[in-house]
C-alpha cells in the first residue's frame, strides 16, 4: 500500500502546479525559525520524518507570521513553537506573558467583587496611603495588624470599624486592604457602599433575587460594609437583610469591616429608628454583632476630597 505522503508527492509531480508547491515547501524549510529546529534536532530527524510534519510546519509558519505581524492567530494569546513528538514535528501553543497577566486578572475578577467603589478606591494600595499624622499613622499601624493576625488566625481575628469625618480616606483605606488581602492572601472580598446596598436589595424583591445575594455576601471570606449608617434606615433591611449578614459572619468569624460617619454608639440610635418606629431592641443586637466582628478606631483630619479639589 502506497502511504498517503507518496502519493501527494505523486500528485504534486504530476500536477502542473508542482513547481509552486516545491517552492512553498522550500520556503517552509527555509523559514528561519523551522530552518533552525530542524538544524538543532538533525540526529533525531530523518528526511521521512520532515516530510510527514509538513501541514504541522505549515501551521506553524502561518501562525508564527502573524505573530510577527502582531496579529493573534488562531490561539490569542498564545505563540506557536514547534516540538518533536514521536516521529514527526508538532505545534504546540505556548502561554505568552500577556495571557498570564490575562489570566491573573480574570483571578483577581473572581476573588474582588468592588465594583460599587470609585476608580480611586479600586486602585488604592497600603503604600500609598498617606501617613502625614499620628492618627494616619495609627491607623495604617491598626490595618497592618490586622493583617498580620488574619494571615495567621483567620477566624479568630477582629477587624475594623473606622468611623470619622467626611473625606479623611476611610474608603480608600478599605480599597487598599482589599487589594492587599486579595493580591497578598488570595482572599474572596466584596465591598458593599451600603447606602447603594440597600436601595438595591429593595430592587432585588421584585426579580427575586434577595435570598441569593445574601448568601453571595454573607460567606464572602471578608466583607467590607462601606458607610454604614448614611443609608435611609427601614425594619426590613435592618432585620431581615443587615441582621441576616451580620449574624452568620459573627457565627462563622468572618473578618468583617466597617466604616461610617458614625461612631458606634451614635449608628446605635441610627439604627433604631425607622420612618414609624424607634426599636432599641433591634438596634442593640446588630451592634452586638457588630462590636464582636469589628473594634472602633476613630479617623478625622483633612477633608482629602476637598483639598484634592482645591489642588493641595
Ligand atoms: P471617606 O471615605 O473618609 O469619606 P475617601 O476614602 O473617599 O474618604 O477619600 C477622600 C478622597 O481622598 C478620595 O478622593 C481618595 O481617593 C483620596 N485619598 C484618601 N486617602 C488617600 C491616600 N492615602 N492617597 C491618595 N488619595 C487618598
Ligand atoms: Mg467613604
Amino acid at each position: 500500500m502506497q502511504r498517503i505522503g507518496n502519493i501527494l508527492e505523486q500528485l504534486e509531480r504530476n500536477n502542473p502546479h508542482a513547481v509552486n508547491l516545491q517552492q512553498t515547501w522550500q520556503d517552509i524549510l527555509n523559514y528561519p525559525p523551522i530552518h533552525d529546529f530542524i538544524q538543532a534536532h538533525q540526529a533525531e530527524l530523518s528526511q521521512e520524518m520532515i516530510e510527514n510534519s509538513r501541514s504541522k510546519l505549515n501551521e506553524f509558519k502561518r501562525e508564527h507570521e502573524a505573530k510577527e505581524r502582531g496579529e493573534e492567530g488562531q490561539n490569542p494569546g498564545f505563540t506557536p513553537e514547534l516540538i518533536l513528538n514521536g516521529n514527526y514535528i508538532d505545534v504546540t501553543y505556548v502561554p505568552t506573558e500577556t495571557y498570564y497577566r490575562w489570566k491573573a486578572e480574570q483571578v483577581r475578577h473572581s476573588l474582588l467583587d468592588n465594583r460599587m467603589m470609585s476608580r480611586d478606591v479600586r486602585q488604592a494600595t497600603l503604600r500609598d496611603f498617606y501617613v502625614n499624622t499620628p492618627q494616619r499613622q495609627y491607623l495604617l499601624k491598626q490595618s497592618m495588624d490586622f493583617l498580620h493576625a488574619y494571615e495567621k488566625e483567620p477566624y479568630a481575628t477582629q477587624a475594623l470599624y473606622i468611623h470619622g469625618s467626611f473625606g479623611v480616606g476611610k474608603t480608600y483605606l478599605l480599597g487598599a486592604l482589599a487589594n492587599y488581602l486579595v493580591d497578598r492572601l488570595e482572599k474572596h472580598v466584596t465591598m458593599i457602599h451600603y447606602p447603594t446596598f440597600t436601595s438595591q436589595i429593595k430592587n432585588a424583591i421584585q426579580s427575586g433575587t434577595v435570598q441569593q445575594t445574601i448568601d453571595e455576601i454573607r460567606k464572602v471570606d471578608v466583607l467590607m460594609i462601606d458607610d454604614i449608617g448614611a443609608e435611609a434606615n427601614t425594619a426590613w433591611v435592618r432585620d431581615e437583610v443587615l441582621n441576616n449578614i451580620l449574624e452568620y459572619r459573627m457565627k462563622e468569624s468572618l473578618a468583617t469591616f466597617f466604616t461610617s460617619n458614625f461612631s458606634m454608639e451614635i449608628l446605635e440610635t441610627h439604627l433604631a429608628k425607622t420612618k414609624d418606629s424607634i426599636d432599641t431592641g433591634k438596634a442593640m443586637r446588630i451592634m452586638e454583632r457588630i462590636r464582636y466582628l469589628a473594634h472602633e478606631v476613630e479617623f478625622n483630619g483633612e477633608n482629602l476630597r476637598q483639598a484634592k479639589r482645591q489642588g493641595n
